[in-house]
């Protein structure tokens, strides 16, 4: 049967009219780059516990993606980043939120669940355990990308909060009203921006920003694991906590199979996405794609997200219901694709290498601009 992998860099409103071709690929370029490195690890033995990591730091390390560096804003212009991993082998998870200073959330969470009797530490804790451990800190500005000041700007002067995520294909439909968060905490439902533009005519999508990150794998030995980050939403309230950090929401791993979450964590919340795929597998026994496709149409409001999994006999799903989901997947069978709308995707000939391929290596600029440095070596946006 062997390995498989699964990786997305968010779902949402990405009307593809307005992502120019330089962004369309650059988010292909990294989602190629990082889906090798997943490959190339499992095909060498690596858990999927490792992988899961690994890959996941590298969307950290990208500015294009919204976790780690290039997390979007909150109301008051700072970052508040969140990451969850599950070992599926042990069940053993970690969390993490709040966290201002971290380069790599995941590896944090990893810590949590290695060096804890916990699951979940967040904010002042979440700070003051990575330093007890000595990961990898930055000053809390070196987070905060010019391209995410302009859109916390955007969303602030159009009082939005969700900026792509509740918006859906059919602005008719369920997800086309958007939620407003009041001051006081309270949330207005409004269908004035269903049409996808806010009154002052900005469009509601986050152009060329992508979103949450996660990456599901089975290893060699039949392990599963999960692993999902993210700065969460822009403009969201200070202290709010979204589904990615939350197990069984944002992200989930068994025995049967490993699931992570995108989309507009309150509805990924109430719907337990990503154990209720687990659920069904196990008590209902549908097939990964049956259960993981029943949670997305059946369950998730149209326009509120998308799946990623995989189950211990290699399948691979990934489903979401808004208008697109960065995403790509691979298995030692030799299924390989990479796609960002429902109706295009591609495989792009690198099909069961299980290495990294030759093209050059691919630098981003802290605007998330992508340019080749010429060398073959990979990793150049993380380690
Ligand atoms: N689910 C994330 C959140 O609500 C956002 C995303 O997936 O883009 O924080």
């Amino acid at each position: 049967m062997g390995w498989a992998i699964a990786l997305h860099g968010g779902a949402g409103r990405i009307v593809k009219s307005s992502i120019s071709q330089s962004a369309r690929e650059a988010a292909e370029t990294a989602l190629q780059e990082f889906l090798d490195a997943g490959c190339a690890a499992l095909s060498d033995g690596a858990s999927a516990l490792d992988v899961v990591e690994l890959v996941v730091r590298k969307l950290e390390n990208c500015p294009l993606f919204n976790a780690g560096v290039g997390s979007v804003l909150t109301q008051r212009g700072t970052v508040e980043m969140e990451a969850s991993i599950m070992d599926g082998r042990t069940r053993k998870s970690g969390a993490v939120s709040g966290l201002s200073t971290v380069v790599n959330p995941i590896s944090l969470a990893r810590l949590v669940m290695e060096k804890t009797p916990h699951v979940y530490l967040g904010f002042h804790g979440a700070e003051a355990f990575a330093k007890a451990q000595g990961v990898e800190t930055r000053d809390p500005g070196y987070f905060i990308t010019p391209g995410n000041k302009e859109r916390l700007a955007k969303a602030l002067e159009a009082g939005l909060c969700l900026l792509d995520h509740s918006v859906s294909p059919n602005p008719s439909g369920p997800g086309g009203q958007q939620e407003v968060p009041q001051p006081d905490g309270q949330v207005e439902r409004d269908d004035k921006y269903a049409n996808g533009h806010a009154p002052n005519g900005h469009p509601i999508a986050a152009e060329a920003q992508f979103e949450t990150v996660g990456c599901v794998a089975l290893d060699i030995n039949g392990h599963c694991a999960a692993a999902t980050s993210t700065g969460g939403l822009v403009n969201k309230m200070v202290g709010r906590i979204g589904d990615s950090p939350l197990i069984g929401a944002g992200t989930y791993a068994n025995e049967f199979c490993a699931v992570s979450a995108t989309g507009k964590g309150e509805e990924i919340i109430r719907n337990l996405c990503t154990k209720e795929v687990a659920t069904l597998m196990e008590y209902k026994y549908l097939t990964l794609k049956e259960a993981v496709d029943t949670v997305i149409w059946k369950k998730l409001g149209e326009g509120n997200g998308g799946l990623i999994a995989v189950s211990r006999n290699g399948e691979i799903a990934m489903s979401f219901n808004t208008l697109g989901m960065y995403r790509a997947s691979a298995s030692e069978a030799g299924h390989r694709e990479i796609g960002i709308w429902q109706d295009e995707c591609f495989d792009d000939g690198n099909a069961g290498s299980g290495s990294p391929n030759s093209s050059a290596f691919v630098v981003f600029d802290r605007d998330g601009v992508a340019s080749s440095d010429g060398s073959d070596r990979k990793g150049s946006v993380s380690e």
